[in-house]
């Protein structure tokens, strides 16, 4: 089990890095890696069917703490800056909680590198704590940077310096459309070509990943989830000093399922006003 650290950050404040770097964090001994089964599909129905089966060994600890760091986010509520829609808004207050795992760090990634935060769906009830654990234990060195609880809870896997394994293999011609390339910073350990249809591979190294806890068909995101994206999402640009690109791991590689439909009028809102 890993020491984890509470990191409270005002989301509209340009914090350095310097509570997010990995040699603050104390790492467990990696998992074994079995090369032989690992792949870069994020959530394939194996997967699916652990984090589902997971779900009871949420530990009451993690539960309330996470509720502390909601109703602390309902106290503290600040002004946000206009994006140039009519609703104004109060965004919480973003508490990142860092676990940071060193499997899950294929190489180095600076501001210069940076274009795309790209949105998923576990699409399994898992905590974030627990989906942290069953990536770390499979073996397929595959993360998100974040991942966003269904209660706001927002824990941080990846420092934003480190390139993770979380968008894969995407579409045929898809480096050229988004603007980025296979450049050798990303050490793709783990990654397993999924067909010449998809073959394009520079996506992990140009962005941020996110998953939201979340099962594509079940309904609407809880209102905490989405506050605790918007502050996110408020906090990557406040780091990088620009707005990132918002997209879905769909929008990269065709037939994945994430983002989920009842998503799409929440992406829309995200990609041109940078909240839900
Ligand atoms: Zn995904």
């Amino acid at each position: 089990m890993l020491k984890r650290a509470l990191a409270v950050i005002a989301a509209f404040a340009l914090l350095t890095q310097a509570a997010c770097t990995p040699t603050e964090v104390s790492l467990a001994d990696p998992a074994p890696l079995d090369t032989d089964v690992l792949t870069d599909t994020q959530m394939t129905p194996e997967s699916l069917a652990v984090e589902q089966g997971d779900e009871s060994e949420t530990s009451l600890g993690e539960e309330e703490s996470a509720e502390a760091e909601a109703e602390e986010e309902e106290e503290e509520k600040a002004e946000e800056p206009s994006e140039g829609e009519e609703t104004s808004r109060s965004p919480v207050e973003l508490n990142i909680i860092t676990d940071f795992r060193s499997n899950f760090v294929h190489g180095d990634k600076d501001a210069a590198h940076q274009k795309y935060i790209m949105l998923h769906d576990t699409e399994g009830w898992s905590s974030p704590a627990n989906t942290i654990d069953w990536w770390d234990s499979n073996g397929n060195l595959v993360a998100a940077h974040f991942i966003v609880g269904t209660d706001g809870a927002v824990y941080q896997c990846v420092p934003l310096d480190k390139i993770a394994h979380h968008a894969g293999y995407g579409d045929t011609g898809h480096n050229a459309y988004y603007g980025i390339s296979e450049d050798g910073r990303d050490d793709m350990k783990g990654t397993v070509w999924v067909g010449s249809w998809a073959s394009d591979y520079g996506m992990n190294a140009w962005s941020i990943g996110i998953e939201m806890v979340h099962v594509g068909g079940s309904g609407d995101y809880p209102q905490a989830q989405l506050d605790a994206l918007d502050a996110l999402i408020a906090y990557i640009d406040g780091y990088y000093g620009f707005q990132s690109t918002i997209i879905d791991h769909k929008a990269w590689r065709s037939g994945n399922s994430d983002t989920s439909p009842e998503f799409a009028g929440y992406l829309w809102n995200y990609q041109n006003y940078r909240h839900h």
